[in-house]
């Protein structure tokens, strides 16, 4: 079967971070963390903002269902 060009090459992103978690109003930790993964952002430490990506991804679960 013809499996060659069956998808179209994605655009490429340039140093793009991901969408980070949006922080929930009025709440520090959220505030707090976004500032923590601005700052990795800002240092080029993807792992980093990654991790608090992640943070803020539970933090958001168990506090602000
Ligand atoms: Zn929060």
């Amino acid at each position: 079967m013809d499996d060659a060009k069956t998808t179209m090459a994605a655009p490429v992103h340039l140093m793009d971070p991901p969408e980070p978690p949006k922080p929930h109003k009025g709440c520090d930790v959220c505030r707090a963390l976004v500032g923590e993964r601005t700052e990795a952002a800002r240092a080029g430490d993807w792992s980093k903002v990654a991790d608090v990506n992640v943070e803020i991804g539970r933090h958001r679960a168990g506090r602000h269902k």
